[in-house]
């Protein structure tokens, strides 16, 4: 990534690949050297590689590293401070087998840690997901064309959105190593331009995502009705999709249920191929079961695996956490899975799965959805915009888990139960009315419930 501070200048805009760049470096070299300087010196020059404030060159033959170094490099370097306003190290490759050195290296920082364990091959296909794991192997195939880009899967939790998005950068990793594939959760993305804003590196910012070959981003819906994020994201697909380069999204909901989402980005996401993912039927349940199983040496009876299937219809999570328990179980004790097994372990996860938010989950992502701080959702401040963040996360609390007014009232700063109690009517009233803020609630509370099965 670049260490830039201040703005690229327009002419580089319209740059989107490193050999884009290298060639407007040559054009601006030519204007400064003699055509038979550059013939001589930089004729089967290639760029390699422009990160890390680094831009690597390759050239065949070793005495010509020595002289492009020595003679140019103030040039190429004053060059490409003018386009990033910001200092660059060059390094020069020589021969072939530095070359195949520096390559091997990048190719193994290239594989995305995420990436690991999600494949197509341990991907179940059935029916609920057979048209976005077609739709995913499209991409891998050709990747950046116009009918799959980008490709926009949604589906609940625990559907496996984010193995098919991770599959598909391993097999475009193994196909095509050089690419360079971003990943990005949507929250992610929203921390990181909080904190490039914060600390002056949007240009660094920028520099991060703009050139992806292939742009991941999972649980886009994080980021809608965050205005400056959207405006930023933008721009950061208007620049990857036109130089045709891959973008695949994931999401809780279709576009058209993101409330806040700005219109012309849920245009260029309705643009491409939207693919869905439903809950599995009982024969994918049952051969995911056994798949899982299979990957950790067990094997179920098919009574059991039966009944796993019937009794967890619709997170394939939780199928997974169930499998893993009753593995561990059989290994440790040694003892036959009995049904009071399975339904201990089913009660278990379902317990531990995380999916019981807390009131401070709560809290946090209703004071995230309004932009205000969770200090502020808990004091008494009365801004409109606070107060009805309030109001709501009261409300959310008492709906989603259920906790007495005087519990909640001890959360916000020690209210009475008679405050907490005119703040669930003022929402339940008020929703009646208004139904943006209806759709509000129906998305806070989705991304209360994505993040926490994340
Ligand atoms: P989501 O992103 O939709 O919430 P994930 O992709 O994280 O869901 O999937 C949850 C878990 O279930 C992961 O461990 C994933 O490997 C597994 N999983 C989901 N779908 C499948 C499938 N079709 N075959 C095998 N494993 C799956
Ligand atoms: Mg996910």
């Amino acid at each position: 990534m670049y260490k830039c501070a201040g703005k690229r200048k327009e002419k580089q805009i319209q740059m989107n690949s490193i050999k884009d760049i290298w060639a407007g470096i040559m054009e601006i070299l030519s204007s400064k050297l003699t055509s038979t300087s550059i013939n001589t010196w930089f004729s089967d020059c290639e760029p390699v590689d422009l990160e890390d404030n680094r831009l690597v060159l390759y050239t065949k033959i070793p005495y010509k590293r020595d002289i492009i170094l020595q003679r140019f490099s103030g040039a190429i370097r004053d060059t490409l401070r003018d386009l990033f306003s910001c200092d660059f190290d060059i390094l020069v490759l020589a021969g072939d087998e530095e070359l195949a050195d520096y390559k091997d290296n990048r190719q193994e920082e290239k594989i995305l840690p995420e990436m690991d364990g999600y494949t197509f091959e341990n991907f179940i296909v059935g029916s609920s997901n057979k048209f976005a794991h077609a739709a995913a192997l499209g991409v891998v195939k050709n990747p950046g064309r116009k009918a799959y880009n980008p490709l926009f899967i949604y589906g609940s939790s625990g559907l496996g959105k984010t193995h098919l998005l991770l599959a598909t950068g391993s097999a475009i990793h193994e196909k095509m190593p050089e690419a360079k594939i971003v990943y990005v959760k949507g929250d992610e993305f929203l921390n990181d331009i909080v904190h490039s804003i914060r600390e002056g590196e949007m240009e660094e910012f920028r520099q991060r995502y703009r050139y992806a070959d292939l742009f991941l981003v999972d649980d886009i819906q994080f980021i809608a009705g965050k205005e400056r994020s959207q405006e930023e994201f933008f721009h950061t697909f208007n620049n990857i999709y036109e130089s045709g380069h891959q973008i695949v999204l994931t999401s809780d909901r279709p576009p058209i249920e993101m409330h806040l989402l700005d219109d012309r980005l849920r245009t260029r996401f309705e643009g491409g191929l939207m693919a869905d993912i439903q809950p599995p039927d009982l024969e994918t349940r049952m051969a995911i079961i056994r798949d899982k199983a299979g990957h950790l040496g067990m094997r179920f009876s098919d009574q059991t695996v039966s009944y796993i299937a019937e009794k967890l219809t619709s997170d394939i999570r939780q199928i997974e956490g169930v499998v893993k328990k009753l593995t561990a179980y059989r290994e440790i004790t040694g003892d036959e899975i009995t049904k009071e097994r399975v339904d201990k372990a089913i009660a278990d996860v379902i317990r531990t799965g995380n999916n019981v938010p807390t009131p401070e989950d709560i809290i946090r992502e209703t004071a995230n959805f309004y932009n205000v701080s969770v200090e502020d959702i808990k004091g008494q401040k009365r801004s409109k915009n606070i107060a009805q963040a309030r109001h709501v996360s009261i409300y959310l609390i008492r709906t989603l888990i259920n906790l007495t007014l005087n519990d909640i009232g001890m959360l916000f700063e020690d209210r009475n139960h008679g405050t907490i109690h005119s703040s669930i009517q003022k929402i339940e009233k008020k929703m009646k009315e208004d139904k943006d803020l209806a759709d509000n609630i129906r998305d806070i509370t989705s991304n209360i419930n994505s993040r926490q099965r994340q």
